[in-house]
């Protein structure tokens, strides 16, 4: 068996996918196995290196899992909620690690995640950036320390062709707040306002989202008393970023027992 850890980019033909691929083949301990789109995808057949801009690697982007999974320890999905359920069944059959970066996912994905961590090592993340998971830590421990006088609200910003709101990530960043104040989010969410609202209920987490232009992903979480506003903010400037840290987690994912990991279990944090 090779030292290195072979992957397979799942949505290889996306944005992140494409980035992956990129980031991967410059990886020391990685080596590119695989690359799945959808069918009908325009690139089917084309070589990942061409795609990704490096050159030749003698591996097509196919629409088949068995044939993308065929040769891998570890696959990296950047896809859709759907796709995302249905090919990580598949790798829990074939015994293939797992690292999900896809968001938007229901409870029933969720679910089908869970099946498939009973199997193989699966780490999900909304958002694999340090400065994010990093972020988490810090807003639920200020949730902690300042009490219901101190409104909380998730402001996010994304780029023009993002499908899912609010993002992973502000999501990820409300449980967080949330988790800090002792309840689950979804008691304490308000994920939009429109017309009369009348005035903010004590203890709510509120939520806005901003689409526009190419913005890789702006966070900030602010908490609001009478007199004082506090705000935790992260910026992305490049994809690249949470390419780097799937691309950590897969290497760390290798040879790790079943079951659920985080961004959190991957940094150590
Ligand atoms: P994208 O639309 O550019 O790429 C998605 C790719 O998945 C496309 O190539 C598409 O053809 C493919 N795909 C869709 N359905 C498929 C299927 N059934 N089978 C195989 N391939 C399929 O999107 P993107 O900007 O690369 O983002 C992808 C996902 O990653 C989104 O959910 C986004 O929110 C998420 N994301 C997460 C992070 C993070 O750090 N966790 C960072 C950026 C983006």
């Amino acid at each position: 068996m090779s030292e290195d850890n072979r992957i397979c980019i799942v949505g290889a033909a996306g944005r992140m996918g494409r980035m992956l691929l990129r980031i991967a083949a410059e990886t020391p301990g990685a080596t590119i196995a695989g690359g799945l789109d959808r069918p009908n995808a325009s690139d089917l057949d084309r070589d990942l290196g061409s795609l990704a801009g490096i050159g030749g690697l003698g591996i097509r982007l196919t629409d088949d899992a068995a044939t993308a999974f065929d040769a891998a320890d570890v696959a990296i999905d950047f896809t859709q909620a759907d796709a995302t359920a249905k090919y990580v069944a598949e790798a829990a059959e074939l015994g293939i690690a797992y690292v999900i970066g896809t968001t938007g996912l229901t409870a029933e994905h969720q679910a089908a995640i869970d099946l498939a961590a009973k199997r193989i090592a699966v780490m999900q993340a909304a958002n694999m950036s340090l400065g994010v998971t990093l972020l988490a830590s810090l807003v639920e421990q200020a949730a902690r320390r300042l009490d219901e006088s101190y409104d909380i609200e998730v402001v996010e910003m994304h780029h023009r062709m993002k499908v899912d709101a609010p993002s992973g990530t502000a999501l990820a960043l409300g449980h967080a707040a949330a988790a800090g104040r002792g309840k689950p989010l979804e008691e304490l969410w308000v994920k939009s306002r429109d017309g009369i609202t009348g005035p903010r209920q004590p203890g709510t987490i509120g939520f806005a989202t901003l689409r526009g232009g190419d913005v890789v992903g702006d966070h900030s979480v602010i908490f609001a008393a009478m007199g004082e506003r506090l705000e935790l903010t992260h910026k992305a400037s490049s994809r690249e970023l949470f390419a780097r840290g799937a691309l950590r987690a897969a290497l760390w994912l290798k040879g790790k027992p079943p079951g659920r990991y985080s961004m959190k279990d991957v940094l150590g944090l």
